[in-house]
């Protein structure tokens, strides 16, 4: 079968995520028969170099026989069960590892199975909490501009991204949006510790006022991925975690998307030296194979909900595919890698070799800014590169830079204007090469 052929099947009966589907009348969709490390191959025998890991899940390749054994080992033992109630091995080690890994306040995992349903968790567990603490009056969220927890309604209410928020918005909660620490629009000169220090003193206020009536305040620790890989100083974490403390209000720290090594660190909270009361992981939890995601909390969260089944205190929340045993399996050998490769340390010369490479886009008329931090670099195109106008979004610039991309074999997928690598951390030099220079020249087509 080749690519045309798969295509029309799929047009028949598929609807596909983030879609206008009309697009696909000129727009090729891309199927794809096999993957083998950064590659993605079609059904025409093209190649694409995944260089934001199919939505920032993989990490350590397609097809990568360290995670597929180990998965294909437990389907003959134990392909799922029920967590309630009901354990086993798999989830257990998880939790174990996980507990060990984390800033140590963290000392409790809950599970679901993607990364909205654990952010709906931590909203909701927050909220119990104080209710199981007698404090009524808690049912705000804080959240920051610019900001994504996901899709489904409660995750959807803490995000900030428009496009995604404005049809649902009668049907949301109403969190107080703080402005973010992002520091693109910061003034010349100025550093990225103080704009975001700067920007802090809204928050500082809306605590100050709000407090007793606030559950938690949720953020995407250092990058505001969706929101257009935003970036901003660890100093407005570790302000944060100190506020939250001051004024008794829970801290959320979504890492489902800068988990596992994206940003420099394992997790991005390690940069600011702070627990959260609650953390989200998934993507890269399970090396991007299979659907799973983990809340971890503390030890005083835990004992607030543990009381004689009668005081009705429990937390009740369940998914049917609660801690997956194929999930967790996954995610024990992706954990195996980052020990047995030293990954961490490896990813600095990655992200050294990202950031030489598209060093003369510094100087390009239409490019705003590059950022980095750790495995992520973004580049934002702008109508005016001094004032920083962006391009309107109608001109979809981004979309002319996706289909360079896959002339050229390789797989970005702009954010608005802004294009950006995730790339797996098994890329070489030599793929970055490729990447970049695909990258640069899509960029300097979109921008004529
Ligand atoms: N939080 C953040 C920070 C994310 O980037 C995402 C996914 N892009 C989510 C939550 C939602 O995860 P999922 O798509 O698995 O529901």
């Amino acid at each position: 079968m080749n690519n045309d052929e798969f295509i029309r099947r799929d047009l028949a009966v598929l609807w596909h995520p983030c879609t206008q589907m009309k697009d696909h009348e000129q727009l090729p969709l891309i199927p794809i028969r096999r993957g083998d490390g950064v590659w993605l191959e079609d059904f025409n025998g093209q190649r694409y170099l995944d260089a934001i890991s199919s939505w920032w899940v993989n990490l350590f390749g397609h097809a990568n026989p360290r995670i597929s054994m180990p998965i294909k080992e437990q389907l003959d033992r134990l392909e799922h069960v029920l967590l309630a109630g009901f354990s086993h091995e798999p989830v257990v080690q998880l939790s174990e590892r996980l507990v060990a890994l984390t800033p140590a306040a963290l000392t409790r995992c809950f599970y679901a199975d993607n990364g909205s349903s654990a952010v709906e968790v931590a909203l909701k567990m927050s909220f119990h909490y104080w209710q199981n603490q007698g404090a009524n009056h808690k049912t705000k969220f804080v959240n920051l501009s610019n900001s994504y927890h996901g899709e489904t309604l409660g995750a959807l209410s803490v995000g900030d991204v428009e496009l995604y928020k404005k049809t649902y918005q009668p049907l949301l909660l109403e969190p107080i949006t703080v402005a973010s620490p992002d520091c693109y629009y910061r003034q010349d000169g100025q550093s990225t510790e103080e704009y975001s220090k700067q920007q802090f003193a809204q928050m500082e206020q809306v605590l100050a006022q709000r407090h007793q009536e606030i559950c938690a305040v949720i953020v995407e620790p250092l990058v505001q991925c969706a929101g257009y890989m935003r970036m901003y100083d660890p100093v407005y974490l570790a302000l944060l975690r100190d506020a939250c403390d001051r004024y008794g209000v829970h801290m959320i720290a979504d890492e489902i998307a800068v988990g596992f090594g994206r940003t420099g660190t394992l997790f991005a909270c390690e940069q600011a030296g702070v627990a959260p009361d609650f953390m989200c992981l998934s993507k890269g939890l399970t090396g991007g194979y299979l659907p799973l995601s983990v809340v971890l909390t503390s030890e005083p969260v835990y004992q607030a909900f543990y009381d004689d089944y009668q005081k009705l205190t429990a937390f009740l929340h369940s998914h049917s595919y609660t801690g997956n045993p194929l999930g967790c399996t996954a995610a024990l050998a992706t954990l195996d890698i980052f020990e047995q490769d030293k990954v961490i340390e490896a990813n600095k010369i990655l992200s050294e070799a990202m950031y030489r490479e598209v060093q003369e886009l510094q100087d390009h008329p239409h490019v705003a800014e590059v950022r980095q931090c750790g495995m992520i670099l973004a580049i934002e195109m702008a109508a005016d590169k001094v004032a920083k106008t962006p391009y309107p979004w109608q001109e979809r610039r981004g979309l002319a830079v996706y289909r360079h991309g896959l002339e050229e074999g390789v797989l970005l997928r702009p954010l608005g204007n802004v294009v950006y690598f995730m790339p797996p951390y098994v890329i070489t030099q030599e793929q970055i090469r490729h990447m970049t220079k695909v990258a640069i020249e899509g960029i300097h087509l979109a921008t004529k």
